[in-house]
């Protein structure tokens, strides 16, 4: 070989070492909750549109079943990097598992008891002493959750292990059966077997599911992973929802292909309304509602253990809250200087971390410019609220409020004075309201408000009196003597069953309030 080929071929070996390198990506495996179904849609969507590839991140997907239950075990010991479980995990993390969470891709649980209709068990009253098959713990804790907490004696309750075979509950050798609100009830609907659900969500058991996790040590070892990784997933997560057709035709063909497409676009509308993407951001965990499920399995004795949950949420923006504690801790360091208060000073200063970490919490909560709760807040809020009110028995009233001709408010007088209707608006609003009620401004010139034990005629009252102060009260535009006041238009639903239909409901009944001239109230 001539000297200048060698060095051509030098160059060659280089370049080809270094986009290796370039493109070289982190190969990490995936521990999946269940076998391939649209219960994982958003991972395969990842995988397929190049999201995790665009992270540098080599998915693998593993698929779960009966042999594959150890999720967290799993991760701990690094046999996988990722994994998906229930609830449930918490009471792992409580109990000294250093389990990290990252995700809840189902704001509601899709665990629900199935019996056969010809059993008459329709309510946790009528389980006592039946043949409960369930999966072992913690996968489905929310099931045992509702059932201590319908206040059933647990030596009343013949819970065994399941045997995955739904057959079993259809041949009469098991009187409940533990299963997926998206799944097996398409199967029995099949066969023709009339089945009733006994959801814990109606017991105000109201659990987030899907909750993906990975292991403390990998946070702290690798956090720029952790984050690339969810971010892809959540946006495989958007799209698959968007394109729900696509999706499971991809799975039909890729992953599940002895499911039906109908079979699957059946899970995937069921799934959808749990995840519920129009009205919260995919995998939102909030660590309120975390303590809630927390305190749940504690006051029921699920868990002994009183350990918090620092560390347990996965925190994306780590980085900036260290510098924020850093800047704290420089000028607490300032100060002890001075004063020589070493302890005291610093003691004084964490709390005031802690307390603007809290104002931080609430800035996501609450809309800037009226102070009321934004639309996020009150989904969060109302979860609780709805689910007590259930548990009472007792009903509740949606509003919805939408200022009538706004566009002219703010073309006439300018936008500044539309901002002063809205903080007059809000301010109306919120004299209106008892103690329990949830105002918030859902956008724009829109707002809701969630009456509690509240009945409809209650509640048209209610509304009554808003548009009666919202008429007589008269706004000042800023920086000017000009006068002027609104009229709003109303639309009432009763908020019974699920959020996404009442809510519907409601904004129905309020676009015929507007279509029948606007300035008053219209109930669905
Ligand atoms: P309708 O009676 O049918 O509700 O008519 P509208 O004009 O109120 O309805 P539309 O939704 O067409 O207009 C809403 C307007 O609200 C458009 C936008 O300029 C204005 N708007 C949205 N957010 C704000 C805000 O934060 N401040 C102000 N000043 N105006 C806003
Ligand atoms: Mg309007
Ligand atoms: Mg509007």
């Amino acid at each position: 070989m001539n000297p200048p080929s060698v060095k051509r071929l030098f160059s060659f070996f280089l370049l080809m070492t270094l986009s290796a390198s370039i493109f070289a990506s982190e190969t990490v495996k995936v521990q999946l909750r269940w076998l391939h179904q649209f219960q994982f849609a958003g991972y395969y969507i990842a995988l397929e549109k190049g999201y995790y590839a665009e992270q540098g991140l080599n998915v693998e997907l593993i698929a779960g079943g009966p042999h594959a239950l150890k999720p967290i075990d799993d991760v701990l010991s690094g046999k996988v990097d990722y994994a998906i479980t229930g609830s449930g995990v918490v009471i792992d993390r409580m109990e000294g598992k250093p389990v990290v969470a990252l995700a809840a891709i189902m704001q509601t649980s899709p665990i629900v008891w199935i019996t056969l209709k010809s059993s008459h068990i329709r309510s946790p009253h009528d389980m006592a002493g039946r043949k409960l098959l369930i999966m072992p713990p913690p996968e489905s804790a929310e099931l045992l959750t509702m059932l201590e907490s319908e206040g059933i004696p647990r030596e009343k309750l013949n819970i065994q292990n399941t045997s995955y075979r739904i057959e079993d509950l259809i041949d009469g050798k098991a009187d409940a059966y533990d299963g997926y609100i998206s799944n097996e009830p398409y199967y029995l609907t099949q066969k023709g077997v009339d089945y009733n659900i006994i959801n814990p969500r109606d017991y105000g058991i109201n659990f987030y599911s899907d909750v993906l996790i990975t292991s403390e040590q990998k946070v702290k070892n690798n956090p720029e992973q952790v984050s690339r990784f969810i971010n892809a997933t959540l946006q495989g997560w958007e799209y698959a929802l968007k394109h729900i057709d696509e999706t499971i035709q991809l799975i039909h063909q890729k992953y599940a292909p002895q499911k039906t497409l109908d079979h699957l676009q059946f899970e995937a509308q069921t799934l959808k309304k749990l995840i519920m993407p129009e009205l919260v951001q995919i995998g939102h965990m909030n660590p309120g509602r975390w303590q809630f499920i927390v305190d749940s399995y504690r006051q029921l004795n699920m868990t002994a253990a009183d350990t918090d949950l620092d560390g347990f949420l996965f925190k994306e923006h780590q980085k900036t809250d260290y510098t924020l504690a850093l800047k704290i801790a420089l000028a607490s360091a300032i100060l002890l200087l001075i004063a020589g208060l070493v302890i005291i000073k610093f003691h004084k200063l964490s709390l005031e971390l802690k307390k603007t970490n809290r104002q931080l919490e609430e800035l996501t909560v609450i809309d800037q410019l009226t102070q009321v709760k934004n639309r996020r807040g009150l989904l969060e809020k109302s979860a609780y609220v709805l689910s007590q009110a259930r548990r009472n028995g007792s009903s509740c009233s949606f509003l919805m409020l939408d200022i009538d001709n706004f566009k002219r408010i703010n073309d006439n007088y300018g936008h500044p004075a539309g901002d002063a209707a809205l903080i007059n608006l809000a301010k109306i609003i919120s004299t209106n309201r008892r103690k329990h009620d949830i105002v918030a401004r859902l956008g724009g010139e829109e707002f809701a408000i969630l009456l509690v034990d509240t009945n409809l005629d209650e509640a048209e009252s209610v509304a009554q009196q808003i548009l009666k102060d919202i008429q007589n009260s008269v706004i000042q535009c800023p920086n000017s003597r000009t006068e002027f006041s609104i009229t709003a238009s109303i639309g009432i639903a009763l908020a019974e069953g699920e959020l996404e239909i009442f809510w519907h409901k409601a904004d129905q009944a309020l676009y015929h309030a507007k279509s029948n001239g606007r300035n008053q109230i219209s109930i669905a």
